[in-house]
């Protein structure tokens, strides 16, 4: 039997290490920056399987570092750790243990996973080429774990050559790997902007300047980014999310706030969309005599897949799940922290169906009934194992 042949057979065989390390994980969420029982739980399990373990990183972060042979190629795999400020639903024996904190994104499957794959990769360490790097990251959710992650060094000595992460898809049903090169997901970013105008009684507008009708102006205006500034065939989102003015009935406040989250799968794109943005709520509030202040915060850049690294990634999944079971992927507009990975070393990111419509199993992410289907881990846990081992053993090939 191939050495990979060998691999895929063991990660289907730790079906019960697998689903295992997902329901401790998920019985002990812990939100971004705070996972500490999940990285000891963690850090534990490399060390015992002859990892060189770092712990500390970014905070709750681990890299486990596993040296095969003295030369040859670097991989790295990814798996983020943070749960969510959600109060479990589900009625499930691995039910979430802390009032208030869910893993109900997932990210608690990436932990084990990647955990498992690791004591696959470990058992072979002799039979194997390069290094492997194991990046166990916190606060995917919002914290910009990832980027903590690369700024204290997780990418370097020795330097990364290729990164690989996934994540359970709830969309997609389970057996179904998604796939696509180039953008998967969008760049993520928040707006606030305050109109401050000048108020007064509700009896005399005239004496007033109004921020609630100037406001309602801008909400409309910001409509029109997406409908008449964006060429048609790029994707970007402008969402207010967040409107807030007034206490009473009778009186025209001073100030309105709007704060909403704009996307896109380009620079360009984001560019143009917090241009127009800024441009609108400034000049319908002056054209209203207000005063606007706008604040445009960048959240993690899209989600690029490296060619190269997609079609090694398309070949593995085709070995793991059957050519028929990998699926060609719409983006989404959802962001991603791997994201800063992909800025700094070519690699792909992958979807791992989850979704069981039979089981019930089809609430979306954030939600608090959600749940994944774990006959799919298998599927998870063979994926980066081969992942790390092709690339180890043959690179990106063209
Ligand atoms: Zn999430
Ligand atoms: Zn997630």
């Amino acid at each position: 039997m191939s050495l990979k042949s060998l691999i895929l057979r063991q990660a289907l065989d730790l079906r019960e290490m697998v689903v295992n390390f997902r329901r401790e994980f998920h019985m002990y969420p812990e939100l971004a920056y705070q996972e500490k029982r999940t990285s000891n739980f963690v850090s534990k399990k490399l060390e015992e399987w002859g990892f060189e373990v770092h712990t500390g990183i970014a905070e709750t972060g681990v890299l486990g570092v596993l040296r095969c042979s003295n030369d040859g190629r670097v991989v790295a795999l990814r798996a983020d750790m943070d749960a969510l400020p959600i109060q479990e639903e589900n009625d499930v024996p691995y039910k979430s243990k802390i009032p208030g904190v869910m893993h109900a994104c997932g990210h608690d499957a990436h932990t084990a996973m990647l955990l498992t794959a690791a004591k696959i990769l470990a058992n072979h360490r002799d039979k194997l080429l390069g290094t492997v790097k194991l990046i166990f990251q916190p606060a995917e959710e919002g914290g910009n774990g990832a980027k903590r992650m690369i700024d204290e060094g997780v990418l370097k000595d020795p330097d990364v050559e290729a990164i690989f992460g996934l994540h359970v898809w709830n969309s997609l049903d389970a057996g179904k790997v998604g796939l696509k090169e180039g953008p998967l997901l969008a760049s993520t970013g928040r707006f606030e902007i305050e109109v401050e105008g000048s108020g007064g009684h509700g009896a005399s507008p005239h004496l007033t300047i109004d921020p609630i009708v100037i406001s309602a102006s801008i909400i409309l205006n910001l409509q029109t980014i997406i409908s008449r500034s964006l060429d048609p065939l790029e994707s970007g989102v402008v969402s207010v999310c967040s409107v807030h003015s007034g206490t009473a009935f009778n009186v025209i406040p001073n100030k309105a706030s709007l704060i909403g989250t704009y996307r896109a799968l380009t620079f360009n794109v984001r560019d143009l969309i917090k241009k127009r943005i800024e441009e609108i709520s400034k000049n319908v509030s002056s054209a209203f005599n207000a005063k606007c202040n706008v604040k445009l915060i960048d959240g993690v850049p899209p989600t690029v897949n490296e060619p190269r690294a997609t079609r090694m990634a398309r070949k593995v999944a085709e070995y793991v799940v059957g050519s028929n079971n990998v699926i060609e992927v719409k983006p989404t507009m959802g962001g991603e922290d791997f994201s800063f990975y992909l800025e700094n070393v070519p690699g792909a990111f992958l979807e791992l169906g989850t979704r069981n419509e039979k089981k019930g199993i089809t609430a979306p992410h954030h939600n608090s009934r959600f749940d994944i289907d774990e006959s799919a881990l298998p599927y998870g846990v063979a994926l980066y194992a081969l992942l790390a081992y092709n690339f180890l053993m043959e690179g990106f090939k063209d």
